[in-house]
């Protein structure tokens, strides 16, 4: 499992996060969902501890990492961004192997077998030798997926991963990420499609203001909001 405890976050007088509990048992998928600036990023990155809590408490398999290497949290915490975050001068392969050698010091045979056969399982095998320039949005972002996968991670946080793709990219990104939530891997992953929230997701986590407002199944949250922030919310997306 994966899980915040009371975490607090503050820039300057702004109390951006303000004591979230949240916790995602393995194998699990959370959504995140709430207006812009709510905290959704925040609280995603304090999940990889690219953000430090001011106070609270982060575990894994309920053994508190705050504490600990954050590099080494890192690659049990792998990350998908918005706009992908890949080296645009090296090749897609590089792109996979390179951190595979620095952070998981791995030789550069095995780190190009693993490298290989993830970007196959994002059906991309053909890309390996090409800049990611020369790639769609769609599959920059499905390289970007195949290496945070590479680093074998036991938990999978995806922050907007769909939002920067031309529409008719998003759905082969989304269905990749089904396919991961469905395998078993333990994701949170802040989204705006909804239909992916419904249908995915075990459960809907709704931030409002730097806190969770209302959690659960999908099908709770969706169809008997009950705090006048997610009725009013969901009337402005769905
Ligand atoms: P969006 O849907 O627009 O991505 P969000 O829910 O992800 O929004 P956050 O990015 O977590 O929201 O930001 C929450 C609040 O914290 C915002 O008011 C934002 O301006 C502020 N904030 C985030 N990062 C910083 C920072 N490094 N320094 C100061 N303020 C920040
Ligand atoms: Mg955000």
């Amino acid at each position: 499992s994966v899980e915040l405890r009371d975490v607090h976050v503050r820039f300057g007088t702004l109390e951006v996060l303000r004591g979230v509990d949240l916790r995602v048992e393995r194998g699990r998928t959370t959504c995140v969902i709430g207006p812009s600036g709510s905290g959704k990023s925040t609280l995603l990155r304090c999940v990889n501890r690219l953000q430090e809590p001011d106070s609270g408490d982060l575990l894994l398999d309920g053994e508190s990492v705050v504490r600990t290497d954050p590099d080494a949290l890192r690659q049990r915490v792998g990350m998908v961004f918005q706009h992908f975050n890949l080296f645009g001068h090296r090749s897609v392969l590089d792109n996979i192997v390179l951190p595979l050698r620095s952070v998981k010091k791995l030789g550069k045979e095995e780190a190009t077998e693993i490298a290989r056969a993830r970007l196959a399982e994002v059906g991309l095998a053909d890309k390996a030798p090409y800049r990611p320039s020369a790639l769609s949005g769609g599959q920059q972002q499905r390289v970007a997926i195949a290496r945070a996968l590479a680093m074998d991670p036991e938990v999978m946080l995806f922050d907007e991963a769909t939002s920067a793709l031309d529409p008719e990219l998003v759905k082969g990104v989304l269905d990749l990420m089904a396919g991961l939530a469905s395998r078993g891997l333990t994701l949170i992953v802040v989204t705006h499609e909804m239909g992916f929230a419904r249908n995915v997701a075990d459960e809907v986590a709704f931030m409002d203001a730097g806190r969770i407002v209302e959690q659960g199944p999908p099908a709770q949250l969706f169809d008997n909001p009950r705090s006048p922030r997610l009725q009013r919310f969901l009337s402005q997306v769905l």
